[in-house]
């Protein structure tokens, strides 16, 4: 699935979603302080059944807060929130029942097996134990654990707890899933494994909100996606349309020379690609090998006129593509400082 950043997601003028008005996350107003700390101040968010939602925000946006108030373990002080269709707050059990909660770090189970750990969170759901048996094998299988079943979860690698995280927040089949930055500690393979479970989840119709503040977990992953800043939902610039976004690109040639003279004759901002040789100034190279640069364009259209130009100069060009994923360019635009 390509990488794809959906403005529908963000909170656009348009027709207004009411409160409750799908089975999946509705947020409307929320906040919620820690002492002086407002680390929510007003988020909206939707996050639609049939769908994987990335909330996206840098340390300390907010986002842990966020889903702890959805899974029911923060009462948040101000606004509105649905998860199929029930509040956490007021109708807590009913809400539960149906969602699954991966924390972003795996709790103390030391003396439980992995299997334990699945049939006692099954046991709290009310499985009957044969049915939380069977429910605990499969998914140690669904998330390659199977090996590791009998022994105990304190053994466990940092990825393999995330895993174990993942299969316990699946126990009772819940249709809406939070997950808090479950990709961290995974290997390139359980990425990709968890990258095909939550799809195929969301192809049965669950709602499934993923945090991150690591963009190249969530490229390929995410349909929707939500910015927080500092509390509060943002529309990164450029996804909601309007101004071209400028980000950064990469223009290759086959002679660095003749590129990077043309580019500061030209006047323009440049630096050397570190990822293509050759490294240093063009008058210190010995001949006029290939070479590439990075450089801030306004938008596809800004990269046309750049190839127009360059080739109609002489240049030549063998490649300009962006740098990065989309999702990662629409964080950058958010200018954040951390905190
Ligand atoms: P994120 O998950 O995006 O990194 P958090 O939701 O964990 O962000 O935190 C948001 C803000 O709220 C931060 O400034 C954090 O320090 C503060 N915060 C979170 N939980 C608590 C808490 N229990 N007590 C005090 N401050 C908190
Ligand atoms: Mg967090």
């Amino acid at each position: 699935m390509p990488p794809t950043v959906e403005s529908s997601a963000t909170p656009l003028p348009g027709p207004a979603t009411s409160p409750g008005d799908h089975a999946g996350i509705v947020v409307r107003g929320v906040t919620r302080s820690f002492g002086a700390v407002r680390a929510l101040d007003g988020v909206d968010l939707d996050a639609r059944p049939g769908r994987v939602t990335a909330l996206i925000g840098p340390n300390g946006s907010g986002k842990t807060t966020l889903l702890l108030v959805l899974a029911g373990l923060l009462v948040p002080d101000a606004g509105h929130v649905r998860v199929g269709g029930h509040d956490p707050v007021t109708d807590g059990p009913a809400a539960r029942a149906l969602t699954g909660w991966m924390p972003d770090a795996f709790g103390t189970w030391d003396s439980l097996t992995a299997r334990e750990v699945l049939t006692t969170y099954a046991a709290a759901y009310r499985l009957p134990r044969e049915a939380a048996r069977t429910r605990a094998a499969e998914l140690l299988e669904t998330v390659h654990l199977t090996e590791y079943a009998d022994r105990p979860a304190s053994v466990l690698s940092r990825g393999q707890k995330q895993r174990l995280g993942l299969a316990r927040a699946l126990v009772h089949s819940p249709r809406v899933l939070l997950l808090d930055e479950p990709a961290s500690g995974l290997d390139p393979r359980s990425r990709v494994d968890l990258r095909e479970l939550l799809r195929g989840l969301a192809a049965q119709g669950s709602t499934v909100l993923v945090s991150s503040h690591v963009l190249s977990e969530l490229d390929e992953l995410v349909d929707d996606a939500v910015f927080l800043s500092r509390g509060r939902t943002v529309t990164p610039h450029g996804l909601a349309g309007g101004a071209p976004v400028r980000r950064t690109w990469r223009l290759r040639a086959l002679s660095y020379g003749a590129l990077t003279r043309w580019l500061t004759s030209t006047g323009s901002q440049w630096r050397p690609d570190d990822d293509v040789p050759p490294p240093g100034s063009p008058d210190d190279l010995p001949d006029d090998p290939p070479g590439g640069v990075l450089l801030e364009v306004d938008g596809d259209a800004g990269a046309a006129q750049l190839v127009r130009d360059a080739v109609g100069a002489g240049v030549p060009v063998t490649s300009l593509a962006p740098v990065g994923g989309e999702l990662e360019q629409a964080y950058l635009t958010l200018d954040e400082e951390r905190r």
